[in-house]
C-alpha cells in the first residue's frame, strides 16, 4: 500500500514538491519560475524554433538552455513580441 508523505510545493508554480520545508525554501530562492531571478522560462523573449529554445533578444546562452539574471530579461506577457523586433 502507497504510504501518505507530507511535501511542500514550490510558490512559484513550477510543479516542484519536496519532502522539507528547509530544501523548499532553497530551491524557491532559485528557481527557474520566479520572475525576480530573471530567466529565461519567464522572459518574453523566450521562443521555441525547430525544437530548440532561441533568444529574441539576441542574448548569447553560451550554450546553456537557461540563462539566470539576464540583462535583457523582459516579464512574459508585459513586453514586445520578438517577431515585432528589427
Ligand atoms: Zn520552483
Amino acid at each position: 500500500m502507497p504510504v501518505e508523505i507530507k511535501a511542500y510545493s514550490c510558490e512559484h508554480g513550477c510543479g516542484k514538491f519536496l519532502k522539507t520545508r528547509a530544501v523548499m525554501i532553497k530551491h524557491e530562492a532559485r528557481c527557474l519560475s520566479d520572475t525576480a531571478n530573471r530567466t529565461c522560462k519567464t522572459c518574453e523573449y523566450d521562443f521555441m524554433d525547430n525544437g530548440d529554445f532561441v533568444c529574441g533578444a539576441d542574448v548569447d546562452k553560451n550554450g546553456h538552455k537557461i540563462v539566470k539574471n539576464c540583462r535583457s530579461w523582459v516579464e512574459n506577457g508585459t513586453g514586445l513580441d520578438p517577431q515585432d523586433k528589427e
